[in-house]
């Protein structure tokens, strides 16, 4: 949990600042994204700061909408301006990781920050020494529900949803809403009373909702039939492998992040604990692992895919031909990595 003195100590560091900036992961999620411009909003509308988010990359079309009203750097646009942005801050802000690596291409920059670094994330293992203040919780279901806490807890708010910017408030509802997967996921008892107090503090939901999961073009659709009718793979231990090779994606004209969500399909099948979806993306492919209590996502994408993340979401990659000899090899490699880190599981219980 947050610690009190912890938000007095970033209250004061945020006075003492005139230029903060937020930054999060790359190919920033709603609960990146979410989180970013939460934090944003407040600095700007209740402090009155110079603040700015960086995005690592562009976000995904249904997630357009988080972005609009804020002042953002795109760093895949204009990679200079988002670094110039970071150097000339006094704090900078990092949400949604747990190690400056996860920024990719402005991890020097976020190394080599001379300012005031602070992290609120709720991934584990935070890297020590990468930050100079830790708010750090895994028992929460998103970014977003521990930066509501924070903020909450600062002075400017009186604890309360409703004393929170009404754009600061959308944004974390959103947030909370993609990482729990509209709370069929990680829920704690603090991610349902934030809800409530958001929702009565007057946050729109439905709308949220609309934008979210009823803005979708129809090649998704057309792209997820495909998917569940011949490409998701059911293996008899219990697991679901699916690659989606760069045809896949040309043929039903994909924009980036329009497969968001794909990975959660096959769990609806009994019996079905782990799913694991692999994407072609240039020259390696971007792997998504979900997976039911009991299979640790996280530690199947950190042995043998270059990955991390939570225990039942997690994230990594394969390259080629490092790992799997070509783009044809990727499943088979999938298979026998699966079915080994599944057996040592067995028989590690
Ligand atoms: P997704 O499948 O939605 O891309 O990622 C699910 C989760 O896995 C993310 O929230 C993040 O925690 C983690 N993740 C994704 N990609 C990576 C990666 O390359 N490295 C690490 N350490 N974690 C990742
Ligand atoms: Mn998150």
């Amino acid at each position: 949990m947050k610690n009190t003195s912890d938000c007095t100590i970033l209250s004061r560091w945020i006075d003492e600042a005139n230029s903060v900036t937020t930054i999060c992961h790359a190919r920033p999620d709603g609960d990146a994204a979410g989180s970013s411009v939460a934090m944003e909003s407040f600095l700007r509308e209740m402090r009155g700061k110079d603040a700015a988010c960086i995005l690592p990359d562009d976000l995904p079309r249904t997630l357009g909408f988080l972005s609009e009203g804020h002042k953002v750097f795109r760093a895949s646009r204009d990679m200079e301006a988002a670094q110039e942005r970071i150097r000339r801050s006094d704090l900078l802000i990092c949400l949604d990781f747990n190690t400056p690596g996860r920024t990719e291409k402005l991890e020097d920059c976020v190394r080599g920050f001379g300012g005031r670094k602070v992290v609120i994330d709720h991934h584990e293992d935070p890297e020590e020494g990468a930050f100079d203040l830790y708010f750090s919780d895994t028992q929460v279901s998103s970014t977003c529900e521990l930066l509501y806490e924070v903020l909450c807890a600062m002075p400017d708010t009186g604890g309360l949803a409703s004393g929170l910017p009404a754009d600061c408030a959308a944004a974390l509802m959103t947030g909370m809403t993609t990482d729990t997967n509209n709370f069929a996921n990680s829920v704690f008892p603090g991610t349902l009373k934030m809800a409530s107090e958001l929702l009565e503090a007057g946050v729109d939901r439905d709308g949220i909702i609309r934008k979210l999961y009823r803005s979708e073009r129809p090649n998704r659709l057309a792209a997820q039939g495909e998917m569940l009718s011949s490409l998701m793979k059911i293996e008899k231990e219990g697991y679901a492998v699916t690659v989606l090779t760069k045809d896949f994606f040309t043929r039903h004209g994909l924009l980036d992040g329009e497969t968001e969500g794909f990975v959660n399909l096959p769990l609806s099948v009994e019996g079905v604990a782990l799913s694991i979806l692999a994407k072609e993306d240039g020259g390696v492919f971007r792997v998504s692992l979900r997976s039911e209590k009991g299979v640790s996502a996280r530690l199947l994408a950190k042995r043998h895919f270059h990955g991390g993340g939570h225990e039942q979401a997690a994230g990594g990659r394969i390259l080629v031909p490092e790992d799997a000899e070509s783009p044809e090899a990727v499943e088979d490699y999938i298979r026998q990595t699966t079915a080994r880190f599944l057996q040592e599981q067995d028989s590690a219980i």
